[in-house]
């Protein structure tokens, strides 16, 4: 009887930033990759008198690197108890997804990253800085960009991986590039999302050259990096005035968003480098320093998307925020349409989105208290 390879693929529970894990299963051929487990006492998930976790597949696809009939199975984590485990953010946003679905909402998240050797971004000299940034976007040339070949190297294994990558590019930064993956549905892209950050960092071992999602590596006069987040409803992509709507909505808990977007992003949205400060949320057509950026082509064409620039590279939880969007845009239209006079004022849009954010909150709350049962005040 032949085997395959499952490489099972889950997010930790390391703080402020959770990382990824993966192990080996040799999974009989003709057999679906089962429940499995782990030690979570090593991952920050559990106390060492109760360590097990359990691996739940959720989704799976080719894995590039071996080849042949081996799989990439990215797992939730669950309790011993059938739960989900506090640091299981997957489960309810799945739920969320599902309560939204007639929304068909889809996303796509552009992300950047930047490449390290050792303790330099790849392009920085051993001492002192390369050339101000200029030419390094999009640049081409080896005084230009650096460690191209881990990036088609990335790109070619998320091909493979069957993941839905809608292109690459060089960054502002030297060392600095994005890949985009999407438009898809929650929560297929942020599956996709974290396979495609797994095969960044797998593909990097053997050329020494590490990637990291940190906000801003390198401090001064230096872009950060982002995850921008494209976001539409049905309603959107048919109408201009829904994506203006979702503008708005995303506007009345700023916040809440700001703090689930990533650690460090006050370092990132200074208000400079093509960000808007954190501390303020403003949207406009084609803008690059606003919070929400309306494409140009969907201010001509009067429907589409919008852009979320505000979530870090290493944001986790960007998503929740345009599900609550998603709901209030389309309640306050259909509260209009029923008075017959279309989309109308966009106070009642706030007040909507204002309601949904409260069932996040309590969601998130009650996650901080089970995740303080388990870890005490770590
Ligand atoms: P930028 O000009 O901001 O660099 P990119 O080309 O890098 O834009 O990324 C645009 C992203 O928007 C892509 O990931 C693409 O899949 C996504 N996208 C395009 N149309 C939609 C849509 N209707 N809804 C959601 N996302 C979309
Ligand atoms: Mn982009
Ligand atoms: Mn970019
Ligand atoms: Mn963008």
């Amino acid at each position: 009887m032949g085997v395959y390879r499952a490489e099972y693929i889950w997010i930790d529970g390391t703080q402020p930033t959770q990382k990824l894990r993966s192990k080996t299963k040799i999974v009989p051929k003709g057999d679906k990759p089962p429940i499995w487990g782990f030690d979570g006492s090593s991952t920050q998930q559990a106390t060492g008198d109760r360590s097990d976790c359990v691996l739940q597949p959720v989704s799976t696809c080719p894995d590039p690197i071996r080849g042949g009939d081996d799989l990439l199975v990215l797992c939730e984590v669950m309790l011993v108890s059938g739960q989900p485990h506090p640091s299981n953010m997957r489960r309810s946003n799945a739920d969320m997804a599902g309560r939204f679905a007639s929304f068909d909402t889809w996303f796509g998240i552009e992300q950047e990253y930047t490449l390290f050797r050792g303790m330099r971004p790849l392009g920085f000299p051993d001492s002192g800085f390369p050339a101000p940034q200029g030419g390094y976007y999009c640049g081409v040339g080896a005084d230009e960009v650096f460690g191209r070949e881990v990036v088609e190297a990335h790109l070619d294994a998320c091909l493979k991986a069957e993941l839905r990558i809608s292109g690459i590019n060089a960054e502002v930064m030297p060392g600095q590039w994005e890949f985009q993956v999407g438009p898809l549905n929650a929560p297929q892209i942020g599956d996709q999302l974290w396979l495609a950050r797994w095969l960044l960092y797998r593909v990097g071992e053997p050329f020494g050259i590490s990637a990291t999602l940190y906000p801003k590596p390198v401090r001064g006069d230096w872009n950060g990096a982002g995850a921008h987040t494209n976001f539409s409803t049905n309603e959107m992509r048919r109408d201009y005035d829904a994506c203006i709507a979702a503008a708005e909505a995303l506007a009345t808990r700023h916040d809440l968003h700001i703090a689930n977007y990533g650690f460090g992003i006050e370092e990132r949205l200074t208000g400079l480098h093509e960000t808007c400060s954190y501390k303020e949320y403003r949207y406009g057509v084609s803008d690059r320093g606003a919070s929400v950026r309306i494409p140009w082509q969907v201010a001509k064409d009067k429907q589409g998307y919008i852009e979320d620039r505000r979530p870090n590279a290493n944001h986790r939880e960007a998503i929740i925020g345009h599900e609550t969007a998603g709901r209030p845009c389309r309640e306050a239209t259909e509260r209009e349409t029923k008075k017959g006079r279309g989309l109308g004022p966009l106070r009642s849009v706030r007040e909507a989105a204002v309601a949904a954010e409260r069932e996040t909150v309590l969601t998130s709350w009650r996650a901080a208290v089970r995740a303080r049962r388990l870890y005490g005040n770590r």
